[in-house]
């Protein structure tokens, strides 16, 4: 089935915000800012967005404690802080991680029966607007509909139940130009993952490909830029269009084992989220090269477009970019065995993955001690 869904109005255009102005109106009269500790004020974007409130008569609240990969017990401080303060829409300032929890903090305003665990496993629900301010360019959070939740209890990352897209994404380049250089290096590697995952995974349709294609050329774009660490306003704009772009496609086709195998590395050892993905993305390509003819044909279509002859290449370039990371013999056992299980993840594609493969796949992107 090929099919195409995206309700998010995405706006880009420089002083996005100030532009935007009266419309904020029309979400209501209340906002909560939900953002990270120095991301919305390194960027510009919360002063940016005060103002033009306080210009066109909007009350606004501030939660700053959005921590990198948001838990589930922030999510429910944040809940349970302004239950009370009739909030009628929620601006999210930052990246992946103060727009996901946005989205699960706004389920909990509307829905206050439901706690921050019921995220988890309750997905038949709604949320009060939502507009999505990114500072980063990776996640693509503004055009998706999920949320990455931290659980401690299950020590993981998992995707909230509630799908909640955006009613609106603003987007200004200037916010994206204050990302510390390996926020920048992190953060276009997880927009390139999902590029990836998106066109390689089995739910991957006509529009979808067409997208990735495109986001593909946006990122090949900033390729050599982002080598020389060379970050012009150019080169930000072409990562906004592919993690933008990579954000539909995900919408629709989801992410693969990568992200799974990926989120070990985020959880346990701090791995930013971008650079812990995309270490394992040329072994997934690899696999898809050692499959069927269709898979190999779609895997050297990718490699083309990114101008590349084999996934080593693709290796060396992610490696040189965000480094290696070096692995314990038992952490090594014991994600391989975990993500040989990861039903989910090893149901994005369309061919079996075994543990041998899942062995093999951590050999080749990680260091051993
Ligand atoms: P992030 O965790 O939101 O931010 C990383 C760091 O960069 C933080 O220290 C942040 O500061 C800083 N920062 C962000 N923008 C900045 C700017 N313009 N200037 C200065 N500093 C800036 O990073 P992220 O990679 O964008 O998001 C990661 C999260 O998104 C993970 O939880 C991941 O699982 C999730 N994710 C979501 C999706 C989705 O579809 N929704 C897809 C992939 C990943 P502050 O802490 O001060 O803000
Ligand atoms: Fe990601």
């Amino acid at each position: 089935m090929d099919f195409f869904y995206m309700p998010t109005k995405v706006i880009f255009e420089d002083n996005v915000i100030s532009n935007f102005g009266q419309e904020f109106s029309q979400f209501g009269h209340k906002c909560l800012i939900v953002t990270g500790r120095t991301s919305a004020i390194k960027s510009g974007a919360l002063e940016d967005l005060t103002r033009t409130f306080e210009a066109v008569g909007i009350d606004y609240e501030i939660f700053n404690e959005i921590m990198e990969n948001p838990t589930v017990e922030i999510i429910q401080k944040a809940a349970d802080t302004y239950k009370d303060f009739a909030i009628d829409f929620i601006v999210g300032i930052g990246g992946g991680s103060p727009l996901d929890a946005s989205k699960m903090i706004g389920v909990l305003l509307l829905n206050q029966d439901m706690t921050a665990r019921d995220l988890l496993t309750k997905g038949n629900v709604i949320s009060l607007p939502i507009i999505a301010v990114p500072t980063t360019s990776g996640t693509g959070s503004e055009t998706t509909p999920y949320s990455i939740i931290t659980d401690h209890e299950s020590e993981t990352k998992i995707t909230g139940a509630p799908k909640i897209f955006p009613h609106l994404s603003l987007l200004d380049v200037k916010y994206f130009m204050t990302m510390p250089l390996s926020v920048v290096k992190s953060t276009s590697v997880d927009a390139l993952s999902h590029l990836t995952e998106g066109f390689l995974v089995k739910n991957s349709n006509v529009y979808s490909d067409q997208l990735a294609i495109s986001g593909l050329k946006f990122f090949v774009k900033a390729m050599d830029d982002l080598k020389a660490e060379n970050f012009t306003r150019d080169m930000h704009i072409n990562l906004i269009h592919a993690s933008t772009i990579a954000g539909m496609v995900i919408s629709h086709t989801g992410t693969g084992i990568p992200h799974g195998m990926g989120y070990n590395l985020t959880y346990k050892h701090q791995v930013l989220h971008g650079k812990a993905t995309a270490l394992f993305l040329a072994s997934m390509v690899e696999l898809h090269i050692s499959k069927d003819h269709e898979l190999k044909k779609k895997a050297y279509e990718y490699l083309e477009i990114m101008g590349m002859k084999s996934p080593s290449e693709l290796r060396e370039f992610i490696w040189d970019l965000v480094g290696t990371f070096e692995i314990s013999q038992e952490d090594f056992d014991e994600y391989v065995l975990k993500e040989s299980q990861n039903k989910r993840k090893l149901d994005a594609h369309s061919f079996e993955i075994t543990y041998e493969d899942m062995k093999k796949a951590f050999k080749e992107s990680l260091i051993l001690k």
